[in-house]
């Protein structure tokens, strides 16, 4: 096994950057290979394209012979890409991306062959796909799952395959995948946020919830990836000592970006931009070889879209430039993990930013409005937002000692919690005209003067204001952003719609003028929502007593965080806002806790794996090495044998402890295991791989650990973390 560690090395050390061309402007190729609007213009009739347009914009259905018709335009363009097959493109709750290929050749009478791409294949197909996770939804035997075109989402080429972004449901039309969902949640939104914005601007039609990610994620080299099976089975590594530097010197956070690394970048980005993929920024981050990728944001759902095809694509890309990319949350212990940060915020067809403060009184009433019931919504729904996060692999990032803590809070910085304070004390029902114009001129007038300089980030916070939207910060790298939107926009969603209720009773009931209704709803929100709101240290323990105290969860861990998702309220939520039906709510969560128990059970098989076939075998070489050593010494010396010979002898000793430590924590934990595996009841046994099983990860890492310390580097079978870290 050294043998394949070394060779790794070797072959990682001969490794030449690979050469980028990069001879035309962004610009020029940006969304070539996107059926975009542009292209839809070129390609298809005035009838089509009004069709396709008002589907875009208003969820307007597409009729069958429109369909046909841009089916045709759109193998018309493809073939003219040289494309060959295409595929329906989907995103399956097993967290990466499926598609399957079919050619556009067909054959027909006469021994001939022509293209063909129908409307009936555009727009629904069923893959058979009967292996993907449905939480019971679908019985194998009895009913299939199709895709159906979503054409919010442009189809796009990739290599040779026109792909097309579409939904994934059951045959009884239940969702089976993140995108249908978020559609349902994209739309509540709309709505609700619509209906209270007319309160604001009559010209209002529609209101779009944007996002825009920041992608984390390490470049490890690709044979020193493959000689590790952790890394190769679980995308982290599961032991390994702590590198002698590692980010201590913070050298390499937003540093120059290494060139191999930099050139890998060039070319993916090139791959980005002919996919409409909008990126922008990258940069060194904090740890060694990790690195963060950022795009302009754009509509929520074309956003995870693209996110989740980034993802596809920086594998490959990766592989050509002798990479492995990882975006496991965690993985090297004790260097910095991987987030993706959500950026997000709501705006209207008319062009306004609703959370953004404006140029006048109203517009700032307005962005009060959409600011502080998102925070009431946050406050509302802070365990079923934790919910959305939870992942074995984010468990290491939340609820462990790293950004961000497992309690959700809302960071808002000290100019706006003074807005908000002042706003507490609006009096009740109907205002003076003294105090109205009070409030205009000097609370929601002064806004965009005091946002100028909040310039503070809590860079602990799970999730901030920023001055023009609202950061989730807690998200995983690994993550499908659908799911963190989803509820993320259902919850505010239904805020908004509780809140349009409110104000609507006051100025009908209580005879309130619009702005006064609207005052004072918001400053009982304010009042009861305060407990979310937190501008200090998120990492400190005071922070944890302090939560406590104000009755916020603090789910540290997966399987106690899901259970959110099948609260009665959230449940309720869901079907209210007609997002998801309660067994689609209990799909999920099962799936979920069944993914977290997979995903357990695999890391342990591979630690208790590498722990007893390659880390005892080579200590039990080295022992042996060292038994000669004092073998040989003892023929040597008579006297002195002992005082020569007492180093050696204890590190025989040594190791044997530590194989005894391995021996007997591997079989502690199979044993766990088994007793898991016989439990049936999908909460038991999630909490029985969290509490029992993967405790003793930890135990059977240390011992393994102390003996990288103390075998002959020479012969020690796994790459170790400098050279993992280092070699770039
Ligand atoms: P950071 O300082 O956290 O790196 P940036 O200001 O660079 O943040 O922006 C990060 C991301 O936020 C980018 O993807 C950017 O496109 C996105 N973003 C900016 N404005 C908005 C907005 N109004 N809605 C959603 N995302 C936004
Ligand atoms: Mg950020």
């Amino acid at each position: 096994m050294s043998k394949l560690r070394f060779h790794a090395i070797k072959e990682s050390l001969a490794i030449k950057p690979v050469q980028v061309e990069e001879n035309v402007r962004r610009s020029e190729i940006f969304g070539k290979n996107v059926f975009n609007e542009n292209t839809m213009r070129q390609y298809l009739t005035k009838d089509a394209f009004n069709g396709v347009m008002s589907a875009v914009s208003h969820g307007k259905k597409i009729d069958r012979s429109i369909a046909d018709q841009v089916s045709s335009s759109m193998k018309d363009w493809a073939l003219s890409k040289g494309v060959t097959h295409y595929t329906h493109w989907f995103q399956p709750l097993t967290g990466t991306t499926a598609e399957k290929h079919d050619a556009f050749f067909e054959t027909i009478e006469g021994g001939m062959a022509i293209e063909r791409f129908g409307g009936d294949q555009l727009v629904q197909q069923e893959p058979d796909a009967s292996s993907f996770p449905s939480g019971g939804i679908r019985n194998t035997f009895e009913a299939r799952g199709y895709t159906a075109w979503d054409p919010t989402s442009p189809a796009f080429i990739y290599g040779t395959t026109l792909c097309i972004p579409t939904i994934f449901i059951a045959y009884t039309g239940e969702a089976l995948d993140y995108k249908t969902p978020l559609l349902r949640a994209l739309h509540a939104v709309d709505n609700a946020a619509t209906a209270v914005c007319r309160y604001f601007d009559k010209n209002v039609k529609k209101v779009t919830s944007s996002l825009g990610w920041e992608q984390e994620y390490f470049l490890v080299d690709k044979m020193l990836a493959a000689s590790r099976p952790d890394i190769i089975l679980t995308g982290r590594t599961l032991l390994g000592h702590s590198s002698a530097k590692g980010q201590q010197l913070d050298d390499h956070y937003f540093g120059a970006i290494p060139t191999r690394a930099f050139n890998f970048m060039r070319e993916l980005e090139t791959e980005c931009m002919l996919l409409g993929i909008p990126v922008k920024t990258r940069h060194n981050e904090v740890a060694p070889n990790q690195f963060e990728l950022a795009p302009i944001f754009e509509e929520a759902n074309l956003a995870v879209d693209h996110n989740s095809l980034l993802m596809d694509i920086m594998g490959r890309v990766a592989s050509r430039h002798n990479f492995k990319v990882l975006f496991h949350e965690k993985p090297f212990a004790g260097m910095n993990g991987s987030g993706k940060h959500n950026n997000w915020s709501l705006s209207t067809d008319t062009g306004v930013n609703l959370l953004a403060p404006g140029k006048t009184p109203m517009s700032n009433l307005q962005f009060l409005t959409f600011f502080i019931n998102t925070i009431k919504a946050v406050r509302e729904n802070e365990e079923l937002l934790r919910a959305a996060i939870a992942s074995a692999s984010n468990d290491h990032r939340l609820g462990a000692n790293e950004a961000p803590p497992a309690i959700i809070s809302v960071f808002i910085g000290e100019q706006l919690t003074k807005v908000l304070e002042e706003l507490e004390g609006v009096t009740k029902g109907k205002l003076s005209p003294q105090e109205k114009t009070e409030l205009k001129l000097n609370v929601v007038g002064k806004i965009p003067d005091v946002l100028l300089d909040n310039t503070d980030r809590n860079r602990t916070s799970p999730f901030a204001f920023t001055g023009n939207k609202f950061e989730f910060r807690a998200v995983g790298s690994i993550a499908n952003c659908g799911n963190p939107m989803t509820v993320l926009n259902t919850i505010v969603a239904k805020q908004l719609k509780d809140f349009k209720v409110e104000v609507d009773a006051l100025i009908d009931k209580k005879d309130l003028k619009k702005d006064e209704a609207v005052f004072n709803v918001l400053r009982e929100y304010i009042k009861s929502s305060r407990d979310i709101l937190f501008e200090g240290n998120g990492y400190g323990e005071a922070w944890e007593l302090e939560a406590k105290k104000r009755g916020l969860s603090n789910n540290k861990t997966t399987p106690e965080a899901l259970k959110a998702k099948i609260s009665e309220k959230s449940i309720a939520l869901f079907e209210d806002m007609q997002v998801m039906s309660k067994i689609e709510s209990e799909a999920r969560y099962e799936i979920e806790m069944e993914a977290y128990c997979m995903h357990i059970q695999i890391e342990g098989r591979v630690l208790g794996d590498i722990a007893r076939n390659h880390i005892v075998p080579t200590a039990v070489k080295y022992q042996n090495i060292l038994i000669e050593n004092v073998k040989g010494l003892k023929e040597i010396f008579e006297e002195k044998f002992r005082s020569v010979s007492k180093e050696q002898i204890n590190l025989i000793e040594e190791i044997s402890s530590h194989i005894e430590g391995i021996n007997s924590n591997v079989t502690k934990m199979i044993n766990a295991r088994r007793k898991a595996n016989a439990i049936d009841d999908i909460e038991k046994k999630a909490m029985s791989y969290c509490n029992k099983v993967k405790p003793l990860f930890d135990d059977i890492r240390y011992h393994c650990d102390k003996l990288e310390l103390l075998v002959d580097d020479d012969i020690w079978p796994l790459t170790k973390y400098r050279e993992l870290l280092f070699t770039r």
